[in-house]
């Protein structure tokens, strides 16, 4: 008979690939990395300060905040991982089930509740969080089937889209709207928006029945039309077809403020990573100034509720110490970098070093900072649209492509990791 741990590590091995979560971790190059999933978008400070101690303690140390406003916990092992996942679930950070677990796919307005201008939606979310746990038949929507739930009429940008987004366009009326389709939306009171995003979900799940091609809500839509779905849902009454703006601008990196009164601090993490001792460093400072939780954004930011300009600038002046992002002029805040080597095994060179190296060179960049794409392989994981610059990694040397995406054809080929500053100093003087 097996071990225990060798059927898990068996297990392991059969899941690389897999979209990762806490009970479903992915083989990396670094070893196994695992999902957290905030709750309602918040985790508390200790909570993080767990999360740092399960990284030190059984991963490498290395934590990442991901577009999908998820940390991940790398470097683990088949040894290691049974204890971190115990640690998580007794720390209420994780559900003990993992299909219910898997289920809270919910991306949260980071600012709901903070920031005067939106709507608080935290209950809101909580409840539909509540719901996907409790309803077990629902557990059968794909692995990324997503949610996103805004305080604010203009949405969350949720990059991969949300499969149903949900948006306050006031206090009394919320709107859904479907991926696939940005005009056609219902208009809801908010006590019934929760049954109504269950019974789309439940929609979506008999159609992907019928017609098991349907991967996401964005072909159910392209296939059936977005009227169609809402009407099988008994929610045909509530349809409103003006556009309706689901697009907004990222929280921005420092103090965040409403009518000069200072609200939250944000802080960037470089290319979306952070070590364990950085994390537990700037998550005591925040609750030493009296912070209880911590919001996590889709931009890669930490939003902390600090209501006194004092108390922000302390928080800022700790993690600038810790080399995290606290000016909007950060040229890293453009720049989308995939973990490179060793975290991934496809990678030929180390792309956040070589990103680093970059972004010092480009710290007294006078122009408006354009978006820059660092990828170490053409998959393109951290960014699938066009970037202004966009570096390919090829046998350990980079292919610059401009105004394009990873596939897109190479304007200049085989860079050398250490010439990218040069390289792209020369083409953009050129272009100027
Ligand atoms: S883009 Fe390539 S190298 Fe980078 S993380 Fe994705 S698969 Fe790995």
């Amino acid at each position: 008979m097996m071990a225990a741990r060798e059927v898990m590590q068996k297990d392991l091995t059969l899941r690389k690939g897999w979209c990762p979560s806490a009970h479903r971790p992915m083989q990396t190059g670094d070893g196994l990395l695992l999902r957290v999933r905030p709750r309602a978008g918040s985790l508390s400070l200790d909570q993080l300060i767990s999360i740092a101690d399960i990284a030190e303690r059984h991963g490498s140390g290395e934590i990442d905040l991901t577009n999908r406003a998820n940390l991940q916990v790398r470097g683990l092992s088949a040894e290691t991982y049974p204890e971190a996942i115990a640690a998580l679930i007794a720390s209420g950070i994780v559900e003990a089930d993992a299909d219910a677990e898997a289920a809270r796919n919910v991306v949260v307005d980071p600012l709901t509740g903070l920031d005067p201008s939106h709507i608080d939606v935290r209950n809101l979310a909580s409840a539909l969080e509540a719901m996907l746990i409790a309803r077990s038949d629902l557990h059968a929507l794909p692995n990324k089937f997503g949610f996103s739930v805004s305080g604010s009429a203009r949405g969350i940008r949720t990059a991969p889209y949300a499969d149903i987004s949900i948006a306050a366009q006031n206090q009394e009326t919320y709107s859904i709207k479907l991926d696939g389709n940005a005009e056609t939306h219902i208009e809801l009171k908010p006590p019934a928006v929760v049954s109504a995003v269950a019974r789309l979900a439940e929609v979506f799940l008999a159609l992907t029945a019928e017609n098991p091609e349907l991967r996401r809500m964005r072909d159910a839509v392209a296939a059936f039309g977005a009227t169609h779905i809402f009407t099988k849902a008994n929610l045909a009454s509530t349809l409103a077809y003006a556009t309706s703006n689901f697009e907004t601008s990222a929280p921005s990196v420092g103090i965040l403020s409403h009518a000069a009164t200072p609200y939250a601090v944000a802080i960037g993490l470089p290319f979306g990573r952070i070590t364990d001792t950085a994390f537990k460093n700037l998550a005591s400072q925040a609750r030493e100034l009296g912070c209880r939780d911590c919001r996590l954004s889709q931009q890669r930011t930490l939003v902390f509720p600090l209501t006194t300009r004092a108390d922000a600038d302390a928080l800022l002046s700790a993690a600038s110490y810790l080399n995290l992002i606290t000016q909007a002029e950060d040229p890293r805040l453009m720049m989308h970098v995939c973990p490179g080597a060793p975290s991934c095994a496809n990678a030929t060179t180390s792309t956040r070093i070589d990103a680093e190296r970059l972004a010092q060179a480009l710290r007294n960049y006078v122009e408006g900072m354009p978006s820059i794409h660092i990828s170490g392989c053409e998959k393109g994981c951290a960014h699938r649209n066009a970037t202004a610059y966009t570096f390919v990694a090829r046998n350990g040397a980079y292919d610059l492509i401009v105004n394009g995406t990873t596939q897109s054809a190479p304007h200049i080929a085989s860079i050398s990791p250490t010439s990218l500053s040069s390289t792209f100093q020369a083409i953009t003087d050129r272009r100027s």
